[in-house]
């Protein structure tokens, strides 16, 4: 049996790998592995590869056996030559591994979220006998170090002392991984699962954590040990056989030619663009500009690498800041779902990594360094939804400025030194510190943010959630309606019966259902982020060139810093883009300059707009508004709160004119100020003649 196997494996190699056989004699000893796809062992005989699946163990052997012995013409022997199995047809995902699987050949998929340094294994220890000078060898399998019993020489047979010899020893190079399961395969939500991975020899070194991969390998388990002693539960490792590093961008979206034409139909609608806006997050009502601005992001800029060796990013970064109780998570887990690859997470993840990433030591119980990937590196090639950026960590927040203008995080600790790229769009959001948003403070305070970083966001919204008897009356109906839907939905499917027919349930559906089904634009994302690499027409061009030079005019009479830098130009030309990209553009026209100029107004009207000058400053941003306006207005404010404090609460208009006029203030003045306040939901009047701040 074994010896027809071993025949029948040579046979094998001489019929589909003879090239690749000789190829890597040549380079042998440097390159040592043989790749074999499966599907040739299957197309050779489906019994073998069967085996090969069920006892890989045994196979493996003689397969590699027949490798290593395999006859060349040159003077050369592959003695420590790998055969490694690819393309294994079905895949085990890591929720999914079960006993059945231990001992087995499988292969799993997922992103590295960890690896270990590369260090050296002893996979043969040769031991001396301190008594006779008899030199034994013990084979050395994975885990605890195994030391002879007894003196193998019969002329001796002492129990030790036995002292290890590491020159006549030998060694391999070892490294850990764990690997998480992709997060397309995850629903909504779900933690996660991991699996650890044992890497040995050659394969050692070639992944970092970020890697997008596919590893092949035999399912192993091993006791537990707790502190009672062993335990009956088992743990499980893969044993690598191979690795396969996958392209991450597009890997994971498969689009049928049928679906193809679908999407380029649906890119010559003329209404293309309010179809997409209105398919992100149509349970949520409003945020019309927000949703305009996730679409572009989705859908991305352009990266373009320069004959300098520099790189622009393409990916295009949004911040949402704004009061609690407005739908922020809801929007950003939304995005993570339509985006061909999303993840979510909290600036307060616990992971050790967090965003960036981070060297830990032990992770794997043997005193190895290791590397981890956070969410930024994890999210490679997508987009990264991180909430509560207020409250990331000291480490994330120095390191999140490179990896999000560079796009790269490099570690360099405790010998470990890495470069991980961090291609991602980023969109974030974040809660001011006293709850709402404070207008008269600058947004980099509130939200703890440097204001370097701050201005690498594209666009920034800063959310109210003010009352206003209009919204407020359309929010409630369309929440009502969508319960209303959902109630419908579940009466019908539940009770048996039911008089509530198919069509009002499709009807009261209507004002939750995406234009786009999720399915289908995450597919169009996809497919335009592929394909279409829109170019700037020359009325476009002049357009944006306009507006920057408007923005940068204004600041120019003013001893303020410079208002708006060249960053914002770029950010200007990413989101025309993208914007083209929406309609599967080959061409960026004025409309879509048009369309990215007022997305950017309005965004600085929220947070870079002074009221009094009616010019925008982007210093703002960092800021907060002007220096002396907002030292007025914050007088005021405690002005009105010491009265508020005398009167029980309800501050006598009267009296905070009086007191106001006293520290010099003018009476006109302080009405408009009054009166600002007032229409910006900060300030109301209890009774006639008394205010109160909100
Ligand atoms: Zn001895």
């Amino acid at each position: 049996m074994e010896t027809r196997t071993s025949a029948q494996w040579e046979k094998f190699l001489n019929r589909y790998y003879l090239g690749d056989v000789l190829a890597l004699a040549n380079e042998y000893p440097e390159n040592r592995s043989l790749h074999v796809d499966f599907v040739n062992i299957e197309k050779f005989d489906m019994d073998l590869a069967e085996k090969l699946l069920e006892h890989p163990d045994n196979i493996l052997n003689t397969a590699e056996d027949a490798l290593r012995n395999f006859e060349l013409p040159i003077d050369k022997t592959l003695s420590n030559a790998h055969l490694r199995i690819i393309n294994i047809p079905q895949k085990v995902k890591i929720r999914d591994l079960r006993s059945t699987h231990i001992s087995k050949l499988i292969a799993i998929e997922g992103l590295v979220r960890m690896a270990t340094e590369v260090r050296p294994r002893i996979r043969v220890a040769a031991f001396e006998c301190s008594g006779c000078g008899e030199v034994m060898l013990v084979t050395q399998s994975s885990g605890k170090f195994v030391e002879p019993y007894i003196c193998k020489n019969e002329g001796c047979g002492r129990k030790g002392p036995f002292k290890i010899k590491l020159t006549e020893s030998e060694f391999i190079d070892a490294q850990k991984l764990r690997v998480q399961e992709s997060p397309e395969d995850l629903r909504g939500g779900e933690q996660p699962q991991t699996l650890d991975i044992n890497i040995e020899d050659d394969l050692a070194g070639i992944v970092s954590p970020g890697d997008r991969v596919i590893i092949t390998g035999i399912l192993r388990s091993y006791q537990r040990i707790t502190r009672e002693g062993k335990s009956t539960f088992f743990d499980i490792i893969l044993d690598t056989v191979s690795i396969e590093i996958q392209d991450k961008e597009f890997t994971e979206i498969e689009i049928t030619p049928e679906e193809v034409e679908e999407i380029v139909k649906l890119s010559k609608n003329p209404k293309i663009y309010e179809k997409v806006v209105k398919s992100i997050a149509p349970s949520i009502y409003g945020y019309a500009e927000v949703k305009e601005a996730l679409a572009l992001q989705l859908m991305s800029g352009v990266a373009k690498n320069l004959p300098d060796g520099a790189r622009i990013r393409g990916d295009v970064h949004v911040l949402l800041v704004g009061d609690p109780g407005i739908a922020k998570s809801q929007l950003l887990r939304y995005i993570v779902k339509l985006a061909p690859r999303g993840i979510y997470t909290s600036g307060r993840s616990s992971s050790a990594a967090g965003l960036t990433a981070a060297a830990v030591r032990d992770e794997f119980g043997d005193g190895r360094w290791t590397l981890e990937a956070g969410a930024l590196v994890l999210a490679d090639q997508g987009i990264a939804a991180v909430d509560e950026m207020d409250k990331m960590r000291a480490e994330d927040r120095s390191a999140i400025h490179e990896a999000i203008e560079q796009q790269t995080i490099s570690i360099a600790k405790a010998g470990i030194m890495a470069t991980l790229k961090s291609r991602c769009s980023l969109l974030g959001a974040a809660n001011p510190k006293y709850g709402r948003f404070d207008p008269y403070e600058g947004i980099a305070q509130q939200i703890r943010m440097a204001p370097a970083l701050l201005s690498r966001f594209d666009l920034i919204f800063v959310l109210k959630d003010e009352p206003d008897i209009g919204r407020d009356t359309a929010i409630a109906s369309h929440i009502l309606g969508a319960h209303h839907a959902g109630e419908l939905h579940a009466h019908r499917l539940n009770v048996p019966g039911s008089d509530i027919t198919h069509k009002e349930v499709e009807d009261a559906m209507e004002i939750v259902k995406p234009e786009i089904m999720p399915d289908l634009l995450r597919k169009y994302i996809a497919y335009a982020k592929k394909n279409v690499y829109p170019i700037l027409e020359d009325d476009a061009r002049e357009r944006l060139i306009d507006f920057y030079l408007g923005l940068r005019r204004q600041g120019e009479d003013r001893d303020s810093p410079v208002p708006v830098t060249a960053r914002q130009l770029e950010a200007l030309v990413r989101l025309c883009e993208a914007s083209a990209r929406i309609r599967l553009g080959e061409k960026i026209t004025i409309e879509d300059s048009d369309r990215v100029v007022r997305i950017v107004e309005s965004c600085l009207r929220q947070v870079a707009f002074d009221t009094e000058t009616g010019m925008f400053d982007a210093d703002l941003i960092t800021t907060g508004v002007s220096k002396s306006q907002r030292d007025k207005i914050r007088v005021l404010r405690s002005i009105i709160r010491d009265i508020e404090a005398e009167h029980s609460g309800m501050a006598p208009k009267e009296d905070v004119l009086a007191r106001a006029e006293e520290q010099g203030f003018e009476k006109e003045y302080v009405e408009e100020i009054l009166g600002r306040l007032k229409t910006q939901g900060e300030l109301y009047e209890p009774a006639s003649g008394y205010v109160r701040l909100t």
